[in-house]
C-alpha cells in the first residue's frame, strides 16, 4: 500500500503518519515528489488498517499496490532515479556509455582500450577481472591483478570503472577498486550476492538473467534496494531464445517496459545481446531510440587476439564511429551524449 499525502502536507503531519505506520509494525519508504509526498508501506503482505491512516491529518488517500516489487516500482517512487557516478550522471537527460574489454588481459590491452573509450567520449570503463565463464577451461580473469590494472587505467584516464563481482566474499575487495559493481546475468538470482552488494556503498549494475522475466529482474533489484542500496542500474543484455544466429535475443521492449514499471535507470548491452560486432551498432542505436539511459559496449584494441568475446568486440575506430552515430539519435529523443 502507499499513502499519498495532500499537496502542502506539513512535515509534522508526514512524520506523524510515518510513525503511526511503523507503530503498526510496517516499514516506511518515503518519496518526496514535487506535489505529493508518498509513503510506501512495506509489510510482507499483511493487511494495513487503511481507515486509521486515511483519517489522519494531511493524508489524501491510500492506494493498494499489487505488484511484488515495491522499492523498485514506480508506485512508491514515481520520479526517475538519477544519481552521479564520479562526475557523470545516470538516469537523467545525459546518456551514459560504459565501454571496454570483456576481460582485463594485460596492462597494454587495458590502457589502449581505456584511451580509446575516453577519446571517443565514453564515460565509464568496463573490464572483467573475475570472469564467470561457461567452461572451467576458459580464461577466468586476472583476479585482483585485473582490479589493480583497472585502478591504474582510471588514474590515467579519469574514467570511473565498472567490473563484475561473482561472489559475496569478493564484494569488499571489488568495492575497494570499482566505482560500480556489476552483477552478471548468471548471478542475477544469486540472492546472497544481491544481499552483499545491497549492503555495499557502491552503485550496482544488475544484468538481466538470460532466462529471467522482467518481474524476476525487478525482484532481484528489490533485494538490493531492500538491503539499503538505492543506486541500482538495470541492464537488458538479451535473453535466450530458439534463435541461433545471435548469441541472445535482445528484448528491446524491455527498455520502455522497465522504464514504465520502475524508476531505476535502464541500460542496454548490445554486445552480449547479439554476440556479433556487426550487430552492435544497429542494436545500440535502437536501444537509445527506445529510451535507454545508456549502453555497455565491449571494445578491444585487437579483437582477434581477445581472450574472451573478441567476436562481439568493437575496434576502437568502430566504437568512435558508433558514438558519432548515436549523438543525433540521442538528440532526436531529447537526450544528450
Ligand atoms: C560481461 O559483461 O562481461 C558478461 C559476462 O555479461 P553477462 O553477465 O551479461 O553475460
Ligand atoms: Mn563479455
Amino acid at each position: 500500500m502507499i499513502v499519498v499525502m495532500k499537496p502542502g502536507a506539513t512535515q509534522e503531519q508526514i512524520t506523524r503518519v510515518s510513525d503511526r505506520i511503523e507503530d503498526l509494525g510496517f516499514k516506511v519508504h518515503l518519496s518526496a515528489g514535487e506535489e505529493h509526498t508518498i509513503l510506501g508501506v512495506i509489510g510482507n503482505g499483511r493487511p494495513v488498517e487503511r481507515d486509521q491512516i486515511e483519517l489522519m491529518e494531511g493524508v489524501d488517500r491510500t492506494v493498494s499496490i499489487q505488484r511484488p516489487f515495491k522499492l523498485a516500482g514506480r508506485d512508491f517512487h514515481p520520479q526517475d532515479t538519477v544519481f552521479p557516478i564520479d562526475g557523470v550522471t545516470i538516469g537523467g537527460q545525459q546518456l551514459l556509455v560504459m565501454a571496454g574489454p570483456c576481460a582485463v588481459e594485460t596492462h597494454d590491452q587495458l590502457l589502449a582500450a581505456a584511451a580509446a573509450v575516453k577519446g571517443a567520449g565514453g564515460h565509464v570503463l568496463r573490464g572483467g577481472a573475475f570472469k564467470p565463464r561457461t567452461s572451467p577451461y576458459s580464461f577466468q580473469g586476472l583476479g585482483e591483478e585485473g582490479l589493480r590494472l583497472l585502478a591504474l587505467a582510471r588514474e590515467k584516464t579519469g574514467l570511473p570503472i565498472v567490473t563484475e563481482v561473482v561472489s559475496p566474499d569478493l564484494v569488499p575487495l571489488v568495492s575497494a577498486y570499482a566505482d560500480i559493481l556489476q552483477i552478471g546475468a548468471r548471478n542475477m538470482q544469486n540472492f546472497a550476492l544481491l544481499h552483499a552488494v545491497g549492503e555495499s556503498k557502491r552503485p550496482v549494475l544488475l544484468k538481466r538473467g538470460m532466462m529471467s522475466t522482467i518481474e524476476e529482474l525487478l525482484m532481484s533489484a528489490e533485494y538490493i534496494l531492500s538491503h539499503g542500496n538505492e543506486r541500482v542500474i538495470l541492464c537488458e543484455r538479451g535473453i535466450r531464445t530458439f534463435e541461433k544466429y545471435t548469441r541472445n535475443t535482445l528484448d528491446i521492449s524491455a527498455v520502455p517496459l522497465l522504464k514504465q514499471l520502475s524508476h531505476l535507470p535502464v541500460i542496454v548491452d548490445p554486445s552480449h545481446a547479439t554476440g556479433k560486432w556487426e550487430l552492435v551498432g544497429p542494436v545500440a542505436r535502437a536501444a537509445i531510440a527506445a529510451g535507454a539511459d545508456g549502453l555497455i559496449i565491449e571494445v578491444h584494441p585487437q579483437p582477434e587476439e581477445a581472450l574472451s568475446d573478441g567476436i562481439q568486440s568493437l575496434k576502437p575506430e568502430r566504437f568512435a564511429a558508433l558514438m558519432d552515430e548515436l549523438r543525433p539519435i540521442a538528440s532526436a529523443v531529447g537526450r544528450t551524449l
